[in-house]
């Protein structure tokens, strides 16, 4: 898909992925729906705006795009504008990090997928958060 798209087309999108229901959550959503588990909220209002939330059990997922989160396997730095998106970049980091603090001083457990885990493999990223879940319940 990302082959066919011009680089403002990419950039477009990409600034979309935390405002609407982007791919990767949706299929996220529904092999978890299949699996059965049915608990978790959408749209939870919650710090860092995660994907997915468990709200009794206290788990927050959140799939991270692979650019905006540095992801190690296929970040790529970007040709043009260079410093402007690491400067972005580099804060979307430092916010995870203080996310992942304040969620956890709270409480929660987080589970952060790569986006890319999601479209490849995503039997793998179902499985992290399953297990997850039933560590979760037997607490
Ligand atoms: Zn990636």
């Amino acid at each position: 898909m990302s082959d066919v798209l011009t680089q403002e087309q990419r950039k477009l999108n990409m600034s979309h992925i935390r405002a609407k229901n982007t791919g990767p959550e949706v299929k996220l959503r529904k092999l978890l729906f299949a699996k059965g588990f049915r608990g978790y909220r959408i749209h939870f209002d919650l710090l860092g705006k995660p994907d997915i939330v468990f709200t009794k059990k206290k788990i927050a997922i959140f799939i991270d795009g692979c650019f905006w989160h540095k992801c190690p396997v296929c970040f790529q730095e970007p040709e043009t504008r260079k410093e402007f998106w690491m400067k972005k970049i580099q804060s979307n980091i430092d916010r995870d990090k203080k996310v992942n603090e304040q969620l956890k001083s709270e409480g929660w457990t987080i589970i952060r997928i790569w986006e890319h885990d999601v479209r490849k493999k995503p039997d793998d990223a179902i499985k992290k958060i399953t297990e997850t879940l039933e560590k979760t319940s037997k607490k």
